[in-house]
């Protein structure tokens, strides 16, 4: 191992060896050695070239449009949802907690030290929580859909109101990197789309409802379509999708009822949970 000045330690110096087994078809790209809030990570990189070829566009039977909720965490063309954990406000409470114990120590001491540490932990908790999450919640789209529909984030500021928290974008950013990269080992298909007016159009005729955030219905006055404003949305995001590649799959915004061709193409062996059973997996 290469070894190189980091800070104020050698890497030399460390006393242990440690073998870790390398996949035979992965090659080995970097190593990193990190310092986190609880300890010392060896961070290594391995490249895999057996990635599939994403789904040709003509074997794609299932498609899904996601939207980003402001009660939900997402939002699909079904009507499915997936709520935001809930212990993440437990342990936002703890977090609050620990930060007014902080207040009380006294700057560069030993308990100040010790209590910062401890605040760090907690963040990093929050974090490995949230990826966590966001993992179990993208193998369950890929394992269901061979092609997923997002809102491109970049844009998206843009688009939205200022009441939306930047704090859901981050997530969202996350999710969609996570989403894509589990995306890419199935050969499942994310496609990011602009996000203008996804919630004020009406699905149903593309007519402009104008709305409120406060508003949670999409109704409208032109052809009576009546659903809530963020399964609307996610079905104009993938309405959006589906014109973009090019694809028409039967009626209903583009959605069929069948199996998706590539059902846990790789790594997830989850039983047949439904998509609503993530409360089910061990978090
Ligand atoms: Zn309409």
């Amino acid at each position: 191992m290469e070894t190189r000045k980091h800070g104020n330690t050698h890497l030399r110096n460390f006393g242990h060896s440690y073998f870790f087994y390398i996949i035979p078809s992965f090659t080995l790209k970097t190593c990193t050695i990190v310092r986190k809030a609880d300890g010392w990570y060896c961070c290594i990189s391995m490249q895999d070239d057996n990635v599939p070829e994403p789904l040709p566009l003509n074997e794609i039977k299932t498609a899904v449009g996601v939207d980003v909720g402001l009660k939900e965490f997402l939002v699909t063309s079904k009507g499915e949802t997936v709520p935001i954990k809930q212990h993440y406000r437990k342990t936002q409470s703890h977090l609050a907690r620990q930060q007014r114990f902080l207040e009380r120590k006294q700057k560069g001491s030993k308990r100040f030290a010790a209590q910062q540490n401890r605040i760090a932990r907690i963040h990093q908790k929050i974090g490995r929580q949230r990826k966590d999450f966001h993992y179990n919640t993208a193998h369950k789209l890929v394992k269901n859909y061979d092609l997923i529909a997002v809102e491109d984030l970049n844009i998206r500021g843009l688009a939205r109101t200022r009441l939306s928290k930047s704090v859901l974008d981050a997530a969202w950013g996350q999710f969609i990197t996570i989403l894509e990269s589990v995306a890419v080992k199935c050969g499942v298909r994310v496609v990011k789309v602009s996000p203008h007016s996804t919630t004020q159009d009406c699905s149903g005729c593309g007519t402009k409802v104008p709305k409120t955030l406060s508003i949670r219905l999409h109704e409208c006055h032109k052809c009576g379509l009546v659903m809530d404003r963020d399964e609307n949305a996610a079905l104009n995001i993938l309405d959006r999708a589906l014109s973009e590649v090019g694809l028409i799959l039967p009626a209903g915004g583009g959605l069929v009822a069948g199996q998706p061709v590539k059902p846990e193409a790789w790594g997830f062996n989850g039983e047949a949970l439904s998509f609503f059973d993530l409360e089910k997996l061990p978090l």
